[in-house]
């Protein structure tokens, strides 16, 4: 199922919303454990769109037409509940990430990947009521309790076998080579854009190979037109939506009421821990806000010139302006541990090619505070012992005075965060920021309290921070 066919994304009227809330109201009293999150989501109506999807926003897109409706109000109800947990698990933006990592899951194998995830804790529901056409591990023999990565490994494995021992089939094995080719290669914003094929495709598979779950991957357009009429959850309220659905499942696990699954348990868990966990997913999706920023910096610069930067090199029409262009500043002053320094570096790396950014440099910063003082003809070197005593304003410095060619899109600065912080005057605009500040649990918030609105921080727990 995809949006090639949705024509309007619009406010539910008040008979579609009266239809909803009754929905809700029985999701409700399904799986009372997720009400946070299920009186949160954000309804839209999409028209054409003929199923229902959700986005990172909590936006849950519905239509009652063509598929959608076929569902009864109950089957509907479990299909809010499949969205909801979409969302909790954060699917829309695991999709980003994983489409850049693994092409060969674009499209029907990562969709169905994510819905068996989900769809083995709602089979466990008593008069479980989802669609029929809906995926569960069994439906390709994988084991239960997964999550969508491994399934889409396993799923492409299993393609290959299949593949291999019989060539011929259908040839209708794998929908998303035709499409994702036309566009992939692009440049184009992305996510969503290898769909097209299978909505036309899917009509004569109700079953098997074929069969999608009810859910529809929401693409950019879609999105914006969204984002016009509802600007959705924002990433602070839904982690606390998360963790209030988290507490309620683990207290009822603790209760043995309801039935809470042993993945549903892991989920809650992972919410509940501190940030130690989570931090790659947030540096991920921090650097993926940032560069669609720069994007869409790039785009604003080049219709309305910047009077106060107009160098030849910061106006480039076309593509090339917008290709994310990183500088990583790694704080090598003594307080940083080598071990956390090290891994912040790789994974910061890491997480950068994963969003298919190749120009990525490295810029190491020793400058202690003694020696940018002495510059200024007074000795401190002994605050060279407080807090490690770096000071990385000399990075900031340094990307402002460069030439604009050399200068970066995006600056990732790596540090323990005791260090004092740039200005104002000291900013590029049209540099997009981001400092992850390597510390313990305890002092993190003390650390990114003084960092400027500009500077968007992210925390990296120390390696002994258990
Ligand atoms: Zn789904």
């Amino acid at each position: 199922m995809s949006f090639a066919n949705v024509t309007t994304i619009r406010r539910l009227n008040s008979e579609e919303m009266d239809r909803f809330a009754a929905v809700r109201a029985t999701a409700y009293r399904i799986a009372p454990e997720i009400a946070d999150a299920l009186y949160s989501l954000r309804p839209m109506y999409a028209e054409g769109l003929n199923t229902w999807a959700v986005d990172a926003k909590g936006r849950v897109y519905i239509s009652f037409e063509g598929w959608a409706g076929t569902w009864t109000v109950n089957q509907r109800a479990f299909v809010l509940i499949h969205e909801v947990w979409h969302w909790l698990r954060r699917h829309p933006q695991r999709t980003k990430a994983v489409y850049t990592e693994h092409p060969e899951w674009v499209g029907q194998v990562w969709m169905k990947a994510t819905d068996m995830e989900i769809n083995d804790d709602i089979a466990r529901i008593p008069d479980a009521d989802l669609p029929e056409g809906c995926v569960y591990p069994q439906t390709d023999g994988l084991p239960e309790e997964l999550v969508a990565e491994e399934y889409a490994r396993l799923l492409t494995e299993k393609q290959e076998e299949e593949a291999s021992e019989d060539g011929d089939q259908d040839g209708e094995g794998s929908p998303s080579d035709g499409d994702q080719d036309g566009n992939g290669g692009s440049g184009a914003d992305g996510q969503g854009q290898g769909q097209p094929g299978n909505g036309s495709g899917e009509s004569g598979h109700d079953h098997g190979a074929g069969s999608l779950g009810p859910c529809a991957d929401v693409p950019d357009s879609a999105q914006d037109q969204a984002d016009s009429l509802d600007g959705g959850i924002s990433e602070g309220l839904r982690d606390h939506i998360e963790k209030a659905v988290a507490r309620e499942i683990k207290n009822r696990a603790e209760k043995s009421i309801g039935r809470m699954t042993g993945s549903m348990r892991d989920w809650a868990m992972e919410r509940l821990a501190p940030p130690k966990v989570d931090w790659r997913r947030k540096m991920r999706v921090s650097v993926h806000g940032q560069i669609i920023a720069v994007k869409g910096h790039a785009r604003d610069s080049y219709s309305q010139p910047n009077r106060r930067h107009q160098d030849s090199s910061f106006i480039i029409p076309g593509r090339r302006a917008t290709d994310p262009n990183v500088i990583v500043g790694i704080d090598k002053s003594g307080s940083m541990l080598g071990g956390d320094l090290e891994i912040a570096v790789s994974e910061a790396t890491g997480v950068l090619r994963s969003r298919g950014v190749k120009k990525i440099r490295v810029m190491d910063i020793d400058v202690m505070v003694g020696t940018v003082s002495t510059q200024r003809g007074r000795k401190l070197g002994a605050l060279d012992n407080v807090g490690g005593g770096t000071d990385m304003r000399v990075a900031y410095k340094a990307i402002y005075e460069m030439n604009p060619r050399q200068r970066p899109t995006n600056f990732i600065l790596l540090t323990d965060g005791y260090t004092p912080w740039p200005d104002e005057a000291d900013r590029v605009p049209g540099v997009q920021y981001l400092v992850g500040i390597i510390c313990g649990e305890a002092v993190y918030e003390k650390l990114a309290e003084p960092v400027p609105a500009w500077i968007t921080p992210v925390h990296i727990p120390r390696g002994d921070d258990e």
